[in-house]
């Protein structure tokens, strides 16, 4: 009786650690909350199958000792089998998260990257249409590029835009939205800005970007500068209310700025 007691209490531990597991898989686990609640659930139902006969016993009814037996193996493997799912999970659930990181993230210049950029912008202009204050689009595309990556090769170029974008992002602030949407065109999107602010901003970014060393080549010093083009948006005067036709109408708008200061000869901004 001792002996068939215990080997289905030691069961009944392995089950109930099992059904701890899955519970825990239950709460922590953000993508796969289903198969943990179901497990927990499952698990715990069969609590009773390792209850009832430990009462059976003790009330003086027949032992089966193959059960007992038995008992003890098929909870200590599902135990098992929970562990190395919870295990699986915890894999699963990292590399999602680093895929959603690597997919936000322009991997050569850690800008945000052109999907993250448009979805970023889109609520920022939802936003805008609480606080009713105005979003500066800036489009800032390097001068003459090509020439840098046919003069000093293409892992130079690399270098350069690397730094431009370090050089940009640490003047802006941590509400600003600063993305690569091309080679070497960049979105910048200033909620809460003025017309006047932005001009600022774009203006300093410029002046930032021509002064700066991008890189050194067998000790010549290389600079770029950049043409950019500015567009608003005002929520207070708009009859659109849709954020993506909006961005698409503000991303061409400062588009069409930028080629204007490139017209006009490059390295300025022009609205
Ligand atoms: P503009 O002043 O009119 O903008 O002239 P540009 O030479 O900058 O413009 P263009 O569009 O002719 O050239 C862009 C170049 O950017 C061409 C392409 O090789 C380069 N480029 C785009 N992406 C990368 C990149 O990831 N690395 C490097 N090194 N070069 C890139
Ligand atoms: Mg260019
Ligand atoms: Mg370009």
């Amino acid at each position: 009786m001792i002996l068939a007691l215990s080997l289905y209490s030691l069961a009944l531990v392995a089950q109930l650690m099992a059904v701890i597991y899955a519970i825990y898989l239950f709460i922590i686990s953000k993508s796969y909350r289903l198969a943990g609640g179901c497990l927990a659930i499952g698990l715990s139902l069969m609590i009773g199958r390792r209850i009832n006969p430990i009462i059976f016993i003790w009330n003086g009814g027949e032992i089966n000792i193959i059960d007992a037996f038995l008992a003890v193996p098929i909870s200590g493997f599902l135990l098992l089998g929970v562990l190395q799912i919870k295990a699986l999970l915890n894999r699963l659930e990292v590399q999602n998260f680093l895929l959603g990181q690597t997919s936000k993230i322009d991997p050569l210049t850690t800008a945000l990257s052109r999907a993250e950029t448009f979805s970023r912008s889109e609520l920022e202009i939802q936003k805008s249409f609480r606080s009713k204050k105005s979003i500066a689009f800036l489009m800032a595309d390097i001068d003459h590029f090509k020439n840098i990556n046919d003069v000093y090769g293409h892992p130079i170029g690399d270098v350069v835009l690397t730094n431009l974008v370090k050089t940009c992002q640490m003047e802006l602030r941590e509400i600003d939205i600063f993305g690569r949407v091309g080679g070497e065109e960049f979105l910048i999107v200033l909620p809460e800005t003025s017309l006047e602010k932005a001009k600022e901003v774009a203006e300093r970014l410029r002046i930032l970007v021509s002064e700066n060393i991008c890189a050194t080549v067998q000790d010549q010093d290389i600079r770029i500068t950049i043409s950019v083009g500015l567009a608003m948006f005002d929520p207070l005067n708009t009859m659109d209310h849709a954020p993506s036709s909006i961005l698409k109408d503000c991303y061409n708008a400062c588009d069409k700025a930028m080629y204007r200061a490139k017209q006009a000869g490059r390295n300025q901004i022009s609205t």
